[in-house]
């Protein structure tokens, strides 16, 4: 049987660092630990978090039920054919120690997403993506326990309805599942995603010949150690909006006044806005409130320097969106998950 801690302080298990307390929480470590957490929850009749490495949210308050931990851990080839390879890793597993496993067996496609904090876990929830390459690019399925059953399913590409920043686990089945594995199908012949004006930059002083994904992997922790905020430095958690999609007669009508607005053609009808280029133009880069702050390099990033509740970071979050709305008529979407 797991131990289960009662109010536990859950500061170290969230890179924003808000120093809230669990009712209970547990650590599981192979699956019959998990069910025996569900039944636990069930009984006592208790809210559930399922936390990975805490990256993607926000702990607005005290968190009135049980958080578990997921300590899953594992990771192998499963198939190695002439041109791809599965690679099947379990869901507590750090997401960066998997990119280098793959590079280290030379097989490709993960490269871009170089450097993500958190676990294998969470990585279908919100379709992880960086650098114009999304989880679902390398996905093949996953498995997952259903909370009420306990019985293990399993999921194909279809099955996650992932999109962008999104999947079927935060819409129809939200809080229906924990995820227990994920297995990538990955490249044996390298083919390379450069098309980030970042990333283009970074490999200007390379040769074509010399642009390898091992290279790309490079180049991406480089970008990222030297334009974000290292979470145990400054506690935050990435990006904090979602980039949102308008219409060209949206985009037309910001023009007028923002003639140099920043976006990225989606479809015929929709284009893409840098939601940190909005915060910047809005006024917010670099601005601190209440001891909360919008990152000076990114304004996407919001930081918690002085480790407050979730909630202060929230109030601010609230004043940017309002503002942003106000100035370009966008409603900005938030990316990480507010508990409670
Ligand atoms: P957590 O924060 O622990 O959980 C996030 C959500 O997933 C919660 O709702 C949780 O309940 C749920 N969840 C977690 N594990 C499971 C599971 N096993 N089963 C079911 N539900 C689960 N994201 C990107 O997409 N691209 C980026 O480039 C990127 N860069 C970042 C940079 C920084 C500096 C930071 C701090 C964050 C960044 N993120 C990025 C956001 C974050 O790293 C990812 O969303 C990551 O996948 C979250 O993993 P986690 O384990 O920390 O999840
Ligand atoms: P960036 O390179 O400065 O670009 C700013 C924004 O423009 C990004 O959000 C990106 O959208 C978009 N963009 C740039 N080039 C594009 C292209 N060729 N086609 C379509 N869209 C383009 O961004 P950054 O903040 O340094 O982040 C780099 C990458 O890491 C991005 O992909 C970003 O999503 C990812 N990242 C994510 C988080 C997170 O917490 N979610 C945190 C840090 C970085 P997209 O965001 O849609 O890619």
């Amino acid at each position: 049987m797991p131990l289960y801690l009662p109010h536990f302080n859950l500061q170290d298990y969230n890179t924003l660092a808000s120093p809230v307390f669990a009712h209970c929480f547990v650590s599981v470590h192979n699956e019959d630990e998990l069910r025996d957490a569900l039944l636990y929850a069930k009984k006592e009749n208790l809210p559930l978090l399922i936390l990975g490495g805490g990256s993607n949210i926000v702990l607005r308050d005290d968190f009135p039920g049980l958080v578990i931990h997921i300590q899953l851990f594992g990771k192998q080839i499963e198939r190695d054919h002439a041109d791809c390879v599965y690679v099947k890793a379990a869901a507590g597993e750090n997401w960066q120690d998997l990119v280098e496993f793959c590079l280290d067996y030379h097989c490709w496609g993960l490269e871009n997403l170089s450097l993500i904090p958190g676990t294998v876990g969470a990585a279908p929830i919100q379709n992880i993506g960086a650098y114009g390459v999304e989880l679902k690019d390398v996905f093949s399925e996953l498995t997952a326990i259903n909370i009420q059953s306990g019985l293990p399913v399993t999921f194909t590409l279809d099955g996650c309805q992932f999109g962008y920043r999104d999947s079927i686990f935060k819409g129809a089945l939200k809080d229906q599942y924990v995820i227990t594995s994920v297995t990538l199908k990955l490249n044996k012949h390298p083919s390379v995603q450069t098309r980030y004006p970042a990333l283009q930059q970074e490999l200007a002083v390379y040769s074509a010949d010399d642009i390898t994904p091992q290279l790309i992997s490079d180049c991406v922790c480089d970008i990222r150690r030297r334009k974000l905020p290292d979470p145990h430095d400054i506690p935050n958690v990435g990006s904090f909006f979602k980039n949102p999609l308008v219409s060209i007669a949206h985009l037309q009508r910001i023009q007028q006044t923002f003639a140099d607005v920043v976006f990225y053609p989606v479809d015929d009808t929709q284009v893409k806005l840098p939601a940190g280029w909005l915060i910047e133009r809005a006024g917010w880069k670099g601005v601190s409130e209440e001891g909360v702050a919008v990152h000076a390099h990114q304004a996407l990033v919001l930081i918690n320097p002085n480790r407050l509740r979730g909630d202060v970071v929230l109030q601010l979050a609230d004043k940017i969106v309002a503002s942003v709305q106000k100035t370009f008529g966008v409603e900005l979407e938030q990316e990480p998950r507010v508990y409670p």
